[in-house]
């Protein structure tokens, strides 16, 4: 038994949909720009750009039905509502024809944006992790086991609303690099291990949520997860 200076940290875990067991979290990787009507209303043309990557801790993961303190160092909060992908084999160099066997599950996932920040991060050409990975910044619904729910079908709707107003809909075959060609894509990049999520991209719409308003990420078959900010 190792015995560390600190107490060692907790693990990072998620619900798991219908079990009391928890899905441990290692790291969390996001897609940038992967649907093309978001990557527009970002400005950029989507048919010239391959996957692209930025990372959150994994101890950034919160489940449903948090309640978060408005974050620091901003005031321009956006939600990003996107399918996640939780690996259960690792492995580098994945082909994309294998990749789907790596995947143990999928949830309904919230890529909080610092977005004033991050525009100023981009105008000043530097990294986007303050942007993009602070405290809480990764709300996660309850993880679908593949081995009981399958792959989700790629005419499942994901949809984003704050307090109620849908501001986020598409379907999940409208990403540009599908799930598959994620992992490909990733693996390629570093070794992805067990407890590893991918955040795959977010639809157009993206906007704020103001403190006090409770947001909500849903996808057909795989739950929601909803966070207030208070
Ligand atoms: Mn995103």
């Amino acid at each position: 038994m190792t015995e560390f200076a600190i107490p060692a940290p907790a693990q990072p875990s998620l619900a798991i949909a219908g079990s009391d067991a928890r899905f441990p979290v290692r790291r969390i990787f996001c897609v940038g720009r992967n649907y093309a009507d978001h990557a527009r209303e970002m400005g950029h043309d989507p048919d010239r750009e391959p996957p692209f990557f930025f990372t959150k801790p994994g101890d950034a993961v919160i489940g449903d039905g948090a309640e978060i303190a408005y974050p620091p160092q901003t005031e321009n909060l956006h939600h990003e509502a996107e399918l996640v992908v939780a690996i259960g084999t690792g492995g580098r160099d994945i082909a994309a024809a294998d990749a789907l066997s790596h995947v143990w599950g999928y949830g309904a996932g919230n890529d909080l944006t610092r977005r004033d920040m991050q525009n100023k991060a981009k105008e000043m050409r530097r990294p986007w992790d303050m942007s993009k990975g602070f405290d809480r910044s990764a709300p996660c619904g309850a993880l679908y086991a593949v081995a009981e729910h399958g792959h989700p079908p790629g005419t499942a709707r994901i949809t984003c609303t704050v307090d109620g107003a849908v501001t986020q809909e598409s379907t999940l075959d409208q990403m540009i690099w599908p799930v598959a060609d994620v992992i490909a894509y990733l693996s390629g990049l570093v070794e992805l291990q067990p407890g590893d999520l991918i955040m795959t991209g977010t639809p157009a719409g993206v906007g704020p949520i103001a403190k006090g308003q409770a947001c909500t990420v849903a996808i057909d078959g795989l739950g929601a997860v909803t966070t207030t900010l208070i």
